[in-house]
């Protein structure tokens, strides 16, 4: 539905269209279709709308946080990288040290200069 007012126009109606998302555990590419409700205002330009970027916009508000490609996703294994959905690696559980990836990686640490004999007072 597009009411004309003036030289800009509402568009109201429903997008539609399909996610495309990594999942945020195992990183598998994940789609899903949805459809949400918009309105927005929107310039007219030389007889013309440009919808995309308002649309993109009010349809990136409604983007779900947390995607992921079901449920009980396993993830990627933390020991091997592994997608634990696919793959038994036998690591499963094994959670010894965080997933480097996630870590801000630490500056090597320098052996520190302590003089032995410090000038005395
Ligand atoms: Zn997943
Ligand atoms: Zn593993």
């Amino acid at each position: 539905m597009i009411l004309a007012v003036d030289s800009d126009a509402t568009f109201a109606g429903d997008a539609k269209g399909n996610w495309r998302f990594e999942c945020t555990r195992c990183l598998k590419p994940v789609e899903e279709s949805f459809r949400t409700p918009i309105e927005v205002l929107v310039p007219i330009a030389d007889g013309h709308m440009d919808l995309t970027d308002e649309v993109r916009q009010s349809i990136a508000l409604n983007q779900p946080m947390q995607i992921r490609c079901k449920p009980d996703c396993k993830g990627l294994c933390p020991t091997c990288g592994k997608n634990m959905n696919d793959t038994a690696c036998g690591h499963e559980g094994v959670l010894e040290a965080p997933p480097m990836s996630l870590e801000p990686k630490a500056p090597p640490s320098k052996p520190r200069l302590s003089p032995k004999r410090g000038p005395k007072r």
